[in-house]
C-alpha cells in the first residue's frame, strides 16, 4: 500500500471538487457552507483507533481509549478554529469483546464530552475481527473564524503551544485538546494558518508550508522540548530535539501570524493561558525550502531517521 498521504492525493482527484464542500478535502476538517449554513458553516471530521495498530487492549484502560477516540477529533476541530457540537461513534466488535469493556470505553468518551458540553448523537455497532472505534465530530464556526493550512505568508511568525515529543510515555492518552486556546486564536487573533500536531512537528509544519506554497526558517533553539522527550533521549539534547520534531501525537497547535498579531498575542496569551507555554519557533519565508538556524546562525538540517508518524 502507498503512504496515507499518497492515497489521500488519489482520492482528492477521484472525488469531484463540487462534492468536497467549501474548502476541498485534505485539511483538518471539512467545511460545509451551502444554503442556510453560509454565514455559520458546519465542520465535519473523523478519526479512528484500531486495536493492534493504535493501541494494545490489555495494556491501556478502556476509559483512556474512549477518551482518546474523541479527543483526537476535538483536536482537529480545534485546529480549524471551530467549536465542537456533536459526534457519533462507530464500533467494530470482535465476538469475544465484553460489554463491560464497551461501557468503560464510553465512560472515557462521555467524561470528555461533558467537559466540552457536546452531544453524543448516536452511532453504529458492527462485527469486526479487530476492535475499532471511529468517531465523527461536527463543529461550527463563523466563516471568518475558520483557519486553514494554506494561509501562511512570508514574514509570518510560527507559534506552537505546549511542549513536544515523547507523547508515547503517556501524554498521547491524556492530552487536552486545545479547543479553548484555538477558539481564542480564531476569534481574537486570526492566525493566517493553523494545524494540530498529530504526525510530528516537522511533518505537520510541512503540511502548512506545502499548502501555503511557502518556506520557513526554523530556530532549533526555540523548539519547546518536553520532559518526556528528554527522558526518552536519556538526557541527550540532540536526540531529545529529534523526538520533539518527529514523534507523533503531541496534539498541540502550530499556527502562523503576522508580526503585529504576534505582538498582540504576546501581551494577551500569558494572562489568558498562564499554564500553557507559547513558543515562537521561526518565520515563514518565500520559496519552498526549510532552513535551520541555531541562535540565529545557519545550521545544517537535523539528521532524522524518520520524518514523522505515518499510519501505513
Ligand atoms: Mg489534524
Amino acid at each position: 500500500m502507498k503512504s496515507e498521504f499518497a492515497v489521500i492525493e488519489s482520492l482528492k482527484k477521484k472525488i469531484p471538487r463540487r462534492m468536497q464542500g467549501e474548502i476541498g478535502i485534505g485539511d483538518d476538517a471539512g467545511v460545509l457552507s451551502a444554503g442556510a449554513q453560509r454565514a455559520l458553516p458546519l465542520l465535519l471530521t473523523t478519526d479512528t483507533l484500531v486495536e493492534g495498530v493504535d493501541f494494545i487492549p490489555g495494556k491501556v484502560r478502556p476509559e483512556l481509549i474512549g477518551r482518546k477516540a474523541l479527543a483526537i477529533n476535538l483536536s482537529d476541530i480545534a485546529a480549524m478554529g471551530a467549536e465542537p457540537l456533536a459526534f457519533v461513534v462507530t464500533l467494530g466488535l470482535p465476538r469475544a469483546w465484553s460489554e463491560k469493556w464497551i461501557l468503560r470505553f464510553y465512560d472515557g468518551v462521555l467524561a470528555l464530552a461533558r467537559r466540552y458540553k457536546i452531544s453524543c448523537a448516536g452511532g453504529d455497532i458492527t462485527r469486526a475481527r479487530q476492535f475499532f472505534a471511529s468517531v465523527a465530530l461536527m463543529g461550527r464556526a463563523r466563516k471568518n473564524e475558520i483557519i486553514l493550512r494554506n494561509g501562511a505568508r512570508p514574514g509570518d511568525w510560527m507559534g506552537v503551544t505546549g511542549s513536544l515529543g515523547g507523547s508515547i510515555l503517556g501524554r498521547h492518552l491524556r492530552f487536552a485538546p486545545r479547543i479553548r486556546e484555538a477558539r481564542y486564536l480564531s476569534r481574537f487573533i486570526r492566525p493566517h494558518a493553523m494545524i494540530d500536531i498529530s504526525d510530528g512537528l516537522l511533518q505537520d509544519m510541512g503540511h502548512i508550508l506545502k499548502a501555503s506554497r511557502v518556506g520557513a526558517a526554523v530556530e532549533a533553539a526555540a523548539i519547546p522540548i518536553s520532559r518526556a522527550a528528554i527522558r526518552l533521549a536519556g538526557g541527550r539534547r540532540g536526540r531529545a530535539l529529534i523526538h520533539a520534531l518527529t514523534d507523533g501525537e503531541d496534539f498541540e497547535l502550530l499556527f502562523t501570524v503576522s508580526a503585529a498579531q504576534k505582538k498582540k498575542l504576546e501581551i494577551s496569551w500569558k494572562r489568558r493561558f498562564p499554564k500553557l507555554r507559547l513558543s515562537w519557533i521561526g518565520r515563514i519565508r518565500p520559496g519552498q525550502r526549510m532552513e535551520w538556524r541555531r541562535n540565529a546562525k545557519r545550521m545544517p538540517a537535523p539528521r532524522l531517521s524518520k520524518t514523522g508518524f505515518t499510519h501505513f
